[in-house]
């Protein structure tokens, strides 16, 4: 089985576009910013054997604010750029209640079960508490970055960059390496 880094898109892959108090996501490619420190990050955790997969809500598709087809625009130009092994989105409202918006973990579930993830040797990077609430049921190890929505809840490592994630990731991967072989 293989490890795996579960990254939140909004906030840790693209930035949000300026001038908003809220985390509201980017609409259009034109608002879609990569944040150029995580592709140093996902290089890394790619190069040391770890699946990289992307889970993100976005409930504007189902209310008709985010194009489908304007969404999958941003996905190809963030994986021209990004070694990533795959994409899942929630396209529900809350009020849907559905089993893949976070904290639920259907969208883990199902990475989980389509490549054969050992979840308790895996990570999860957010700046949001709904993705640490959700690595908690699964039994990853959540490293969050600091953020206005971080929240108060359980989790693993609260850090101010990517960078320290990364790092940490490496560490404690190498470590479970050694651990195994031994
Ligand atoms: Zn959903």
């Amino acid at each position: 089985m293989k490890s795996a880094v579960f990254f939140e898109r909004d906030g840790i892959i693209n930035r949000y576009p300026t001038g908003h108090t809220k985390p509201l996501p980017p609409t259009s490619v034109s608002d879609f910013k990569i944040n150029e420190d995580v592709i140093p990050l996902m290089d890394k955790l790619h190069a040391i054997g770890l699946k990289i997969f992307v889970t993100t809500h976005q409930p504007m598709l189902a209310t008709g604010e985010l194009d489908r087809r304007e969404l999958e625009r941003m996905h190809r130009i963030m994986q021209a750029k990004l070694p990533i092994d795959d994409i899942l989105i929630c396209p529900h409202e809350l009020s849907d209640q559905c089993s893949c918006a976070k904290p639920n973990v259907g969208l883990f579930k199902e990475l989980e079960h389509q490549y054969r993830i050992d979840m308790d040797h895996s990570y999860v990077i957010s700046d949001k508490w709904q993705d640490a609430d959700a690595a908690h049921i699964l039994g990853c190890v959540s490293l969050m970055l600091d953020s206005p929505w971080v929240g108060n809840g359980h989790r693993d490592y609260l850090m101010s960059s990517l960078k320290e994630i990364g790092e940490k990731i490496c560490f404690l991967h190498q470590n479970q390496t050694v651990m195994m072989v031994s």
